[in-house]
């Protein structure tokens, strides 16, 4: 009964809730590794033995909104906050270009400086001096024309992660000024828009359980995302959250094997709060079914203020550096990096 569930999921047959519950919870050494091969198999079939590299800037610390897990959340007055110029990250595109990066990812908090207009001449410009770069935003909840702007403007990918497919679940992690409505709207107006969109969950948020986890795989069955993050749910010092245990990167593991049966062809990232956890966190990504990783091009300068959660990974070295070695990284452990 145990294979038939690797075998269900890798053939895409219908699996019931119980399955799910069970291949999420159990101890059985052989069964978590017969997960784990089938996946990395998959991942290796469809992908090769190659790993995508997203040059990540993190444009802006500054954020209107209050969740609850975030360090960089409004209330978090020891935070430093800062917002590139459009120079600068401009100078942060030239050198992701200049080492190869066929992606750029612009990430930040609800910055209410970035204007709709802003934000699409930004596009614009980025878009004109690489046509052939993907230009990839992670910068939260915004109106559907706001989208659709930077959709023609020449953005094609958008990252918004649904934190948590449980609406119940979803208000204990935000304040009461966010909706989980909201947020799932917003993601079916970037599908809509044409955008490959990308969502995903923390693993072990405070007040998850096992049923949330299965709801989030039903969530990502019905969205059909092109790309998914998934990582372990870091403590940061200054939230409501400081005292909550980090998540567990078995389960994390786990599950980027599980959505890698259910999603062969998506992108998963083996992400930063992965790496921070464990040693070997992004590698291990890698051998559970990943085939993305994310490396930083911010200014270090800044590195250290983007503050999501305690003890982030890369936060000082250069982007160059940084790059190199997440290159080794990956050809000691027979991929390359593209
Ligand atoms: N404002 C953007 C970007 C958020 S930061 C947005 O709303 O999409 C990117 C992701 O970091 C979040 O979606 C969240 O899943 C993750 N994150 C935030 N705080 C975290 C923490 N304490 N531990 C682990 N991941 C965290």
């Amino acid at each position: 009964m145990n294979n038939d569930i690797i075998f269900k999921l890798k053939e895409h047959l219908p699996i019931s809730d119980e399955e799910l519950q069970f291949i999420l919870t159990t101890g059985d050494k052989a069964i978590i590794e017969s997960l784990r091969t089938a996946a990395q198999d998959v991942a290796v079939h469809q992908h090769g033995k190659i790993i995508k590299a997203r040059g990540l800037i993190e444009i802006s610390n500054r954020c209107k909104n209050n969740c609850l897990y975030c360090g960089i959340r409004a209330s978090n007055s020891e935070l430093h906050r800062y917002s590139l110029s459009d120079k600068e990250i401009l100078e942060c595109c030239e050198m992701g270009d200049n080492l190869g990066f066929k992606t750029f990812v612009l990430q930040g908090g609800e910055d209410v400086e970035h204007t709709t207009e802003r934000i699409t001449n930004l596009i614009s410009q980025i878009r004109a001096r690489y046509p052939h770069t993907a230009i990839t935003l992670s910068l939260g909840e915004r109106d559907k024309s706001d989208y659709q702007a930077w959709y023609n403007a020449g953005a094609n990918r958008y990252l918004l992660r649904h934190e948590t497919a449980n609406p119940e679940h979803y208000k204990r992690l935000h304040p009461s000024t966010m909706s989980f409505e909201n947020r799932i709207q917003c993601l079916k107006n970037l599908k809509e828009i044409g955008f490959e969109t990308g969502t995903g969950m923390m693993v072990g948020s405070p007040y998850q359980t096992i049923d949330d986890l299965v709801s989030d795989l039903r969530f990502m069955e019905q969205l059909q995302p092109h790309m998914i993050g998934i990582g372990p749910f870091v403590p940061h010092h200054s939230t409501p959250f400081a005292k909550f245990p980090a998540g567990s990167v078995d389960i994390t593991l786990r599950l980027i094997s599980i959505l890698r049966l259910m999603h062969p062809k998506a992108n998963i990232p083996a992400t930063t709060s992965l790496g921070t956890l464990a040693k070997n966190g992004r590698e291990m990504g890698i051998f559970h079914g990943a085939n993305v990783v994310m490396p930083n091009l911010s200014p270090t300068t800044h590195r250290k203020e983007y503050a999501l959660y305690d003890n982030k990974i890369c936060t000082d070295l250069e982007a160059a550096e940084s790059r190199k070695q997440i290159e080794i990284q990956i050809q000691n452990i027979g991929y390359t990096l593209e």
